[in-house]
């Protein structure tokens, strides 16, 4: 009787938090967001508009692409 097979766990649901207490994340002049649209004072570290909260979102999907496409390499599938 073969086994049952295992699937890899779900990755937990990522979250990321950025600190942007330094100077350079601020802008004396609003622009819209690269995310969202709305206007922000905000910069991201490439000094492009953008909400700290849109780029938190943003960052957290891209670590959860990452960890699934990880696990797919990770854990191939058993014989
Ligand atoms: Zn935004």
């Amino acid at each position: 009787m073969p086994s049952p097979r295992r699937r890899p766990p779900e990755p937990p649901a990522q979250s990321v938090l950025l600190d942007w207490r330094a100077a350079r994340h601020w802008s004396d002049r609003v622009a819209p967001c690269r995310y969202c649209g709305d206007l922000t004072h905000l910069r991201d570290e490439e000094r492009r508009p953008a909400h700290k909260v849109c780029a938190e979102r943003a960052a957290a999907k891209n670590v959860a692409a990452q960890v699934a496409a990880y696990s797919r390499t990770a854990l191939p599938d058993e014989m």
